[in-house]
């Protein structure tokens, strides 16, 4: 049955069109993709077994473990020297162990000031700290006239110049890079707001914070950012009335130095994650690979909580093993697509989209080949706009670099699958910004065109509430299929989609 089936449909292939029509081969394939076995893959990877599936720890671990032994079952083959997975290294450290002291009073980290880079590496500065106001040069108004602050700590004010008219406005990242540009080592600035967040953030502040190892600079500048509190004091010690500073604001330079002793040992931890790879070759054009995305991480446990992220991004994870099975199905049948699939569940999302980041930075096929990205995260519940059973999805990305992908993906969903697409979060000023938050953005920030598969935030978004019982996977089912057929389309159209 399976062989006729699959002549018949081989024959039809050598006369479709170039126009976009319905592929009874790309429909037959999406029905592979059920929501028994996504809710069967999903029980098992956001079981408390999985313990969160944190970046680097032993959840992740297990869940790729998972998702390799499926890709092999499904028998895809490994690629080369990578068998299933792109390992990267990373770093890892929490914010203490950082003693702050300004000529004779010592300041405590979290409390009194933050502190970036999130990772910095064990040293003590001693040096005298200088107060250049603003920070502002340009035109007549130049804080740093006469000023040598190479090598130096520099304290700047927030705000701008009280009586003083500029050409521009200087916002607080343009001083920052000013300083850094005259070779300041480390930067001191009020931030009135800092007291209050640091509560009110109190878990994302002391949270352990991971970088990519080969991001790691030597010779970072340090930035600072102080409460009022330790702003006055400052200013008092450095001969200044801080009430009169906060009124009038701060028109000279002070020259008055100050000693300042920053002494940094941070716990760090060295860690290694994956991206796990499923690699389907294309017949006609190899080189050429449309990516697929979800990430596999989540936020682990804290206490005796464990986040399950059955929603974020489980339900993406799941996905990707669907398509894979039924793109290697067609590849068992002789039909298999013409350019290259890499499936590819990513990690240390939940960390700052590391594992995408270290993709795009190492990419194992060349990104000028790479056709698109789509990637999936979080389609199984419904957002507050939106009604149990409502078959949306919100699309974001596909228009921004290629009017041809969005066409296409409107045609596929036209053809087969009939989701409402909704495009509100594809708004340039939506503020959620939602274009910047998943491993799509890496991709995109180097030109390669993405489509984002997204059903909104609800209430148990990186709660410990984000639960199996709680997702709809007909719903799921339903994008998992739409993501695979707008894939299928743009790995075996005759061109490949052109960017504008
Ligand atoms: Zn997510």
């Amino acid at each position: 049955m399976k062989r006729i089936f699959t002549t018949l449909f081989l024959a039809a292939t050598c006369f479709a069109s170039t126009a976009q029509e319905f592929d009874e081969n790309a429909a037959k394939y999406a029905k592979s993709i059920t929501a028994g076995e996504l809710k069967e893959h999903l029980y098992i990877i956001a079981s408390d077994e999985f313990e969160g599936r944190e970046t680097g720890k032993k959840g992740q671990k297990m869940a790729m473990e998972y998702l390799i032994k499926n890709f092999k079952s499904f028998g895809i083959k490994p690629i080369d020297k990578y068998e299933f997975t792109q390992p990267f290294d990373l770093i890892e450290q929490t914010t203490t162990n950082i003693s702050l002291t300004v000529g004779n009073e010592t300041y405590t980290v979290l409390k009194d000031f933050s502190i970036s880079p999130s990772i910095i590496q064990k040293q003590k500065i001693e040096n005298d700290i200088i107060v250049i106001g603003y920070g502002i040069e340009e035109g007549k108004y130049n804080n740093y006239k006469d000023l040598d602050v190479k090598g130096k700590a520099v304290f700047i004010m927030d705000g701008l110049p009280k009586k003083t008219e500029l050409e521009k406005e200087w916002s607080l990242k343009e001083k920052i890079d000013l300083a850094k540009e005259k070779g300041a080592v480390l930067i001191v600035y009020n931030s009135p707001k800092l007291k209050d967040n640091l509560v009110k953030y109190e878990h994302y502040y002391s949270k352990p914070k991971l970088v990519l190892k080969q991001d790691l600079k030597a010779d970072e500048t340090i930035i600072i950012a102080a409460t009022s509190k330790l702003t006055e004091q400052m200013l008092t010690q450095a001969g200044m009335k801080w009430k009169r500073v906060e009124k009038k604001g701060m028109n000279e330079n002070n020259l008055e130095k100050l000693s300042f002793k920053l002494d940094i040992d941070k716990p760090t931890q060295y860690l290694k994650s994956e991206n796990v790879l499923a690699f389907i070759p294309g017949t006609e054009k190899p080189e050429e690979v449309v990516v697929l995305t979800a990430h596999y991480d989540h936020i682990g446990v804290e206490g005796d909580k464990v986040f399950n992220g059955a929603d974020d991004d489980g339900t993406g994870t799941v996905t990707m093993l669907e398509i894979a099975q039924a793109f290697q199905q067609a590849v068992a049948d002789s039909m298999g697509p013409k350019r290259s699939i890499l499936i590819m569940p990513v990690s240390g999302e939940e960390k700052g989209l590391l594992g995408s980041k270290y993709y795009s930075n190492n990419p194992i096929f060349p990104l000028e080949n790479t056709v698109a990205n789509l990637n999936v995260d979080m389609i199984g519940r419904y957002d507050e706009n939106h009604e149990e059973g409502d078959n949306y999805v919100y699309l974001i990305g596909s228009d921004k670099l290629s009017s041809e992908l969005h066409e296409v993906s409107e045609k596929v969903n036209d053809l087969y699958s009939k989701i409402e697409l909704d495009y509100t979060f594809n708004d340039e000023n939506d503020p959620n910004r939602f274009y910047y938050r998943s491993d799509h953005y890496n991709f995109a920030k180097n030109n390669v065109p993405v489509i984002f598969y997204f059903s909104g935030v609800h209430e148990d978004y990186h709660k410990e509430t984000d639960t199996v019982e709680k997702i709809d996977y007909e719903k799921t089912e339903r994008i998992a299929r739409l993501v695979f057929l707008t894939a299928w389309e743009l790995a075996n159209r005759e061109e490949k989609i052109k960017l504008d």
